[in-house]
């Protein structure tokens, strides 16, 4: 089928299970309630996937306070007690981050409890994310590597170990995701794809990386109106990701000032194209969601093309969400009739 349906990743908590409209949001429960409010927040959410017609499912991320602390939690060789306040994606904006202490590790499984449970639960595609090393290194204090390389090669090696169980746990495809690759691009180029690639070795299942421009947070949008009219990050990190073996790139498109030519990059990918903007609460129109898949037409073969959201849905109100997933489905099913003959 043309034109299949997936989102970023995260979809908003309920009020049952975490502070809404956060980032960061603080738990409502603990122990074992707080494990079956993730768990129950975890097959709604697939149900409401479900129900507005998406091709690959995913778990929402419900299970996790934050895409990034979420996996970093489970390495030993971190010191969360003693956090620091850093800047961080180049200043951006200030985060209280963990440091790192001694030589990491995996303590376990990170993901196996809401990865094996939405398989349980579904009989679509399942997609599994996991923060990409490149962005990891630049949410972590470094007190012992001395080396930014080092350290993402090190966390790479982890995120291959948790990405092999996903696999064999009957996840289809699994998604790194690297906003850190918008904002250190030289960077990205020059070692953060071979650490992405180190993450994702010796899988067989797709491999996916995510690079956005941030979830709809005050900060990012501020930082947006400083990159000029034309957004052009893409621009250097594409030839590297085009060379590589990873199979699926996902990239902000509509609403973003991204020149769409620059999916052409991508030769050989496939492409997820964002066609739903996280930073706004106006429901998109499916003539819209068409529009916009029809302008990435013009630079990426129908075949390999993939409409996404831009980033996550986590910060926004579970109504907005529900309906951006409803406007992604219909706007999907609208440009197969429009260019699917
Ligand atoms: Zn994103």
């Amino acid at each position: 089928m043309l034109f299949t349906t997936a989102i970023a990743g995260s979809l908003p908590k309920p009020a049952w299970l975490a502070e809404t409209e956060k980032l960061w949001p603080q738990w409502k429960a603990q122990g074992k309630e707080l494990e079956q409010a993730k768990a129950d927040a975890t097959l709604l959410w697939i149900k409401a996937q479900e129900d507005a017609g998406l091709d690959v499912i995913g778990d929402g991320e419900q299970a996790r306070q934050h895409f990034v602390h979420g996996f970093v939690e489970h390495v030993e060789g971190i010191d969360f007690t003693n956090k620091v306040k850093m800047g961080i994606r180049n200043n951006r904006y200030d985060a209280m981050v963990p440091q790192v202490v001694a030589p990491l590790k995996l303590k376990g499984r990170v993901h196996a409890f809401e990865a094996q449970l939405a398989r349980a639960h579904t009989k679509k595609l399942l997609k599994f994310t996991l923060p990409g090393p490149m962005t990891i290194v630049d949410t972590v204090a470094d007190r012992f590597y001395g080396d930014k390389v080092k350290m993402a090669m090190a966390f790479a090696e982890l995120l291959n170990q948790e990405a092999l169980a996903l696999q064999a746990d009957g996840v289809d495809i699994i998604q790194f995701d690297e906003p850190a690759f918008n904002v250190y691009m030289a960077e990205a180029a020059d070692w953060g794809v071979k650490a992405l690639e180190r993450a994702a070795q010796g899988l067989t299942c797709k491999t996916a990386v995510h690079i956005c421009y941030g979830y709809g947070i005050e900060a990012n949008v501020k930082w947006k109106q400083t990159l000029g009219e034309e957004w052009r990050q893409y621009e250097q990190v594409f030839p590297a990701l085009a060379n590589s073996r990873i199979h699926q790139v996902s990239l902000e498109c509509f609403h973003s000032h991204v020149p769409p030519e620059l999916m052409a990059l991508l030769k050989g990918k496939e492409v997820m194209v964002g066609v739903i903007d996280v930073a706004s609460d106006a429901i998109e129109t499916p003539e819209q969601v068409a529009d916009t898949i029809g302008t990435a037409l013009k630079y990426v073969p129908r075949d390999k093309l993939i409409a996404c959201t831009n980033c996550g849905l986590a910060p926004m109100s579970r109504e907005v969400a529900m309906a951006k997933l409803d406007a992604l489905a219909k706007g999907a099913a609208l440009a197969r009739e429009r260019y699917g003959a």
